[in-house]
């Protein structure tokens, strides 16, 4: 019987040690609802979902929905050297590589960079430049200073204060050369909470393989559950972070040109976008 991440916190521990679920479970405690906390991410991507994730978002329909937006968009601004901040397991490093980018991969997530270093490998036999820097203290655990920094992936979203959304804000602009870029997406947060509970939809990745819905919302958390093929479920904790609030963030910590693209790509049946685009001008 597949059991829940969550009837696992519970302490429901008859399994099988040896199954990977039960080896790497996320850990929300009792009441996951009250984890609300920007230090919590690298308990929740642990190497049970890690790798489910990756064996079913299949890279080469990823690559396909998402063409040569990012791409073109760095190229257009002239970049070379880019520093992927929140690497996950490796598909924008190895896209960046792929495409003759100079390309640092950064995440706060060892499991995630263990994941995207044998990806990098698996898919051209690329050799990742991996550092495990958390974006709080970016500037002390990666070096140099890059044309373009990429947070991607609804990644952002796992900061649960003001405080730390500035202070990553801040290291990233620092890690910029003098005219780069910053490119951040979010999740259309907008829409789920204006529209409430009703509107509550599924989003299919990858086809319908997995499906990601929002099991809880309110203006301080967007707790997501994840169901696979198998049945089994994961979840994520995040702050629903509004539209306008993250331009007016980026702005005040000194970008000068914020760009905001809508993303219809993994919408399905409905007009509004489920994914923004930021794209931040540091002059
Ligand atoms: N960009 C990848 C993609 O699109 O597949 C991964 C996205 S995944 C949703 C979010 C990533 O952000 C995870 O790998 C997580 O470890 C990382 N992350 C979250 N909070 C972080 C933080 N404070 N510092 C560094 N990395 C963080």
């Amino acid at each position: 019987m597949t059991k829940s991440v969550d009837d696992l916190a519970r302490g429901d521990q008859e399994g099988d040690d040896q199954d990977p679920v039960y080896r790497e479970q996320q850990a929300f405690g009792d009441n996951p609802l009250e984890v609300r906390d920007t230090d919590h991410y690298t308990h929740e991507y642990v190497g049970g979902f890690v790798d489910k994730w990756d064996d079913l978002i299949d890279w080469k329909k990823r690559y396909e929905s998402e063409g040569s937006f990012f791409i073109d968009q760095l190229r257009a601004r002239g970049v070379k050297t880019v520093l992927d901040a929140a690497t996950g397991t490796g598909f924008h490093s190895v896209r960046l590589l792929e495409e003759g980018f100079e390309t640092v991969s950064a995440d706060g997530s060892p499991q995630m960079l263990a994941k995207a270093f044998s990806n990098g490998l698996a898919y051209g036999g690329y050799i990742l430049r991996v550092v495990n820097a958390d974006w709080r203290w970016l500037n002390r655990d990666v070096h140099g200073e890059y044309d373009a920094i990429i947070c991607l992936g609804n990644s952002f979203t796992h900061l649960f204060s003001e405080r730390d959304r500035r202070k990553t804000l801040a290291e990233f602009y620092a890690m910029l050369k003098h005219d780069g870029v910053l490119i951040i997406d979010q999740r259309n947060y907008d829409s789920i909470l204006d529209n409430g509970f009703s509107s509550k939809h599924t989003y299919y990745y990858a086809g319908e393989d997995v499906s990601a819905e929002p099991d809880y919302i309110d203006d301080g958390l967007a707790r997501f559950k994840y169901t696979f093929p198998d049945k089994s479920e994961f979840f994520l904790n995040m702050y629903p972070l509004r539209k306008d609030y993250m331009r007016r963030l980026m702005r005040e910590v000194g970008f000068q040109r914020i760009d905001t693209y809508g993303d219809f790509q993994e919408t399905y049946g409905e007009n509004e976008p489920d994914f923004y685009i930021h794209i931040a001008e540091k002059s």
